[in-house]
C-alpha cells in the first residue's frame, strides 16, 4: 500500500471525512488500478470522478478520433480536439485535473485479441462500452480472472448499473446468454443521463476498491430519468451459465 503525502490529504481532505472511509481507503485508492473501457459519455464521467477521488492509475481504453457530434456528452473533449484521438484527449484533461495520479491511455477498443492483458492490469473494471459484443468479451476475462467488473449502460433517457462479483454473483451472461439482436452503435444519448450512470459508476469502484458499502453485485439498478422512477430488481445466477457456471 502506498503511503498518502502531505499533498494527498490536503487534496482528499473532504472526502476523507465520510463514514467509514479514512486515510486507509485513501492509500487503497492510490494503490489501485482501474480499467476503463471507453470514454465517452459513460466512461468519461466515471473517470474524472476516479480521478478526482485520487485512484492511482487509471488504464483507459477507447478508439477513435472525435467527431463534433460526441460533444453533446463527452466532457473530456474539447472542440479543438476534432478529428484528433479521443483517448489522448481524455488522459490530458485527466492528468490536468489530477497531476497526482497515473493515466494510460490505449487507442484501442476492447476484444478478443487485447482483453486478457487489460484486465490482468487491473484491480477492478469499469465497463462503459455501448456494444454488447464489448461488454460480454470483458465480463469473460474479468470472470476468468476473477476481477471485480461494474457494468454501466444506457439508452435514451434510461440507465441501468450492476457489478460482477466473479464467485459470488451473477455475470453479464447470466443475464445476456446471447448478444441482443438489432442492437445499434449509435442510439439516442443525453450527456445528463451517460454522466449519472458514469458517477454511479465510479461509487461502485471505490466501495469495491476500499470495502465500504454494499456493491451492486446481485443486484440491477435500473432507473429512468424521463420520470424519476429508481427500482432495483434481484438478480440470479443461470446455473448453466458458460461463464460462471463452473466457477
Ligand atoms: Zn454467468
Amino acid at each position: 500500500m502506498k503511503p498518502l503525502t502531505p499533498d494527498d490529504r490536503a487534496r482528499y481532505e473532504w472526502q476523507l471525512w465520510a463514514e467509514d472511509f479514512g486515510e486507509a481507503q485513501q492509500a487503497k485508492l492510490k494503490g489501485a488500478t482501474v480499467l476503463i473501457t471507453r470514454v465517452g459519455g459513460v466512461g468519461g464521467a466515471l473517470a474524472l470522478q476516479l480521478a478526482a477521488a485520487g485512484v492511482g492509475t487509471l488504464v483507459l481504453a477507447h478508439a477513435g478520433n472525435l467527431r463534433v457530434n460526441d460533444l453533446n456528452r463527452q466532457l473530456l473533449m474539447s472542440p479543438s480536439g476534432l478529428g484528433q484521438p479521443r483517448v489522448e484527449q481524455a488522459a490530458k484533461r485527466l492528468r490536468e485535473f489530477n497531476p497526482l495520479i497515473t493515466v494510460e491511455p490505449v487507442a484501442e477498443n476492447v476484444g478478443d485479441h487485447n482483453v486478457e492483458g487489460l484486465v490482468a492490469r487491473a484491480d477492478v473494471v469499469a465497463c462503459c462500452a455501448p456494444l454488447f459484443s464489448e461488454r460480454l468479451c470483458l465480463n469473460r476475462a474479468a470472470v476468468r480472472q476473477k476481477k471485480p467488473l461494474v457494468d454501466c449502460a444506457m439508452y435514451d433517457m434510461e440507465l441501468q448499473l450492476t457489478t460482477v462479483v466473479p464467485g459470488s454473483s451473477p455475470c453479464l451472461a447470466c443475464l445476456y446468454p446471447v448478444e441482443p439482436p438489432n442492437w445499434k452503435r449509435q442510439f439516442p444519448v443525453f450527456g445528463a443521463v451517460a454522466g449519472a450512470v458514469g458517477c454511479m459508476g465510479a461509487m461502485e469502484v471505490i466501495k469495491l476498491l476500499t470495502g465500504i458499502g454494499q456493491p451492486a453485485a446481485g443486484r440491477m439498478l435500473l432507473c429512468d430519468l424521463k420520470t424519476l422512477a429508481f427500482r432495483q430488481i434481484q438478480l440470479r445466477r443461470h446455473p448453466r451459465c458458460p461463464v460462471c457456471g463452473a466457477t
